[in-house]
């Protein structure tokens, strides 16, 4: 087994949480961008620095193993967190970095900054082994919590046509993730005519049409659940409307010209994001209401198949390092790992220090240990992928 610098790699984990980059305007990915492209530099490395907006650098490595032919290997992290929130919720400083009880807490310890520094060990360690096929990409993007630009802005540059694999390093407790649930959002405008409250013969009421909306989106959603039975890994499709508009408490005699819902969408593989905005669109129309459905997020399911290479690769490694049989499971919302396959054309794999429920929460934690374990795995992972020793 190729050795890993366990003590580099959770004394960089440490730096990368003391740097608060949080996805708020103000606080931006660019100090941990800048630590991640140090690094690479001393050692050796080039790293591409992209500015995919102010503050907001995408950091790119490609570490030829110089052993002849090869695949191409991704490793993807990104570099912002979500915020720390009400620090009265904490009992430790988010940004210290601190280790106690065997565990390195903070923001962005699980999600993903030990992941993200797992898989810079991880390759430099395969690097100082000697030379391998092919090569690795090393990522460190931007805004995975938000828009995910960093991993658009990746595939428009035309970064990802010559990736054959991709490992996402998101907290997934130790589950080999190759499923991720789509997400849709939706919004759907719905336009009446004011009237006044004592005449509403002369008006359309868009807000009386939220009621067979609202139903409809409850029907809509049976129905999809009953033709697109519970995935193993992903559970349900849910079709739930989380905001509505209409109207002012100080206009309780007046009848809106418009009305607004919002709907989040979650899907398993096998259901079409375009059917649904089309289904939802017709729901809408009713008694004379015009209604407009927008997407504001379209990110189609994942489904990469377990026999592909990258995540056999990741599942024999796990084999290999942790002694124990490979879990499998699914990644409940979306990542970067989403983009890159969707429109990256790349077959993705979520694997990596954490547990999946502590992401975002106060007092966010990462066994250290398991950041080491981390780090060998993905080492073997490349190993094996680059390799093809599957
Ligand atoms: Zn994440």
């Amino acid at each position: 087994m190729i050795d890993v610098d366990a003590d580099g790699v959770v004394a960089f984990t440490q730096a990368l949480v003391r740097v608060p980059s949080t996805n708020d305007p103000g606080r931006r990915e660019q100090p941990a961008a800048e630590l991640v492209a140090a690094l690479m530099r001393e050692w050796g490395w080039e790293p591409a620095v992209y500015e995919v907006a102010p503050g907001r650098p995408n950091v790119v490595a490609v570490v030829e193993g110089g052993g002849g032919d090869g695949p191409t290997l991704m490793f993807e992290g990104h570099t912002d967190v979500v915020t720390e929130g009400d620090l009265s919720e904490w009992t430790v400083d988010p940004f210290g970095g601190e280790i106690r009880d065997g565990r390195l807490w903070g923001r962005g310890s699980a999600d993903m900054k030990s992941g993200l520094a797992a898989t810079l060990y991880a390759t430099r360690a395969l690097q100082l082994a000697g030379p391998f096929p092919g090569r690795i990409k090393v990522c460190a993007l931007a805004d995975e919590e938000g828009l995910m630009i960093g991993a658009h802005h990746f595939v428009s540059e035309g970064l990802a046509t010559d990736v054959d694999g991709a490992i996402v390093a998101e907290p997934e407790a130790g589950e080999i993730c190759a499923v991720a649930k789509g997400a849709l959002r939706l919004r759907v405008d719905l336009a009446g005519k004011m009237a006044h409250g004592a005449m509403p013969q002369h008006g359309r009421n868009p807000v009386q049409a939220l009621g067979p909306l609202l139903v409809g989106l409850r029907a809509l959603q049976e129905e999809l659940q009953a033709r697109h039975p519970a995935h193993e890994h992903l559970g349900e499709v849910y079709v739930t409307p989380t905001v509505l508009r209409a109207g002012s408490e100080e206009q309780v005699n007046v009848i809106p010209a418009a009305a607004s819902v919002f709907v989040d969408v979650r899907t398993i593989p096998g259901v079409e994001h375009k059917d649904i905005a089309d289904r939802v669109a017709a729901l809408a129309s009713y008694d004379g209401i015009g209604a407009e459905v927008s997407v504001l997020v379209d990110r189609p399911p994942v489904d990469v198949p377990v026999s592909d290479p990258v995540v056999a690769a990741l599942a024999a490694a796990h084999r290999a390092v942790t002694g124990e049989e490979p879990v499998y499971g699914g990644v409940p919302g979306s990542t970067d790992g989403t983009v890159l396959t969707h429109w990256g054309g790349i077959p993705s794999v979520v694997y990596g220090p954490g547990g999946k429920w502590i992401a975002h929460q106060a007092d966010e934690y990462v066994e250290v240990e398991e950041i080491v374990r981390c780090t060998r795995v993905f080492t073997e992972a490349a190993r094996r992928f680059l390799t093809g020793d599957v």
